[in-house]
């Protein structure tokens, strides 16, 4: 399985768009590594530490 998958820079979506679709003005890259997987944002521990406030994938390192 390939993934192409970019990450946000500002919040460390991964997406498979071309912009992130919560900041459309912010580069992607794909230099990162490892990701989270949030599922239900009330109930994930990871992303109330993490400050993530919608679910999705997300990198665990982003290179800025
Ligand atoms: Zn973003």
């Amino acid at each position: 399985m390939k993934l192409e998958l970019h990450a946000c820079k500002k919040c460390k979506l991964l997406t498979a768009e071309k912009n992130c679709p919560n900041h459309p003005d912010e580069k992607l890259t794909r230099e990162w590594y490892g990701f989270i997987f949030v599922q239900d944002v009330k109930e994930s521990v990871i992303a109330r530490e993490t400050g993530i406030t919608k679910e999705g994938k997300y990198a665990i390192k982003v290179r800025q």
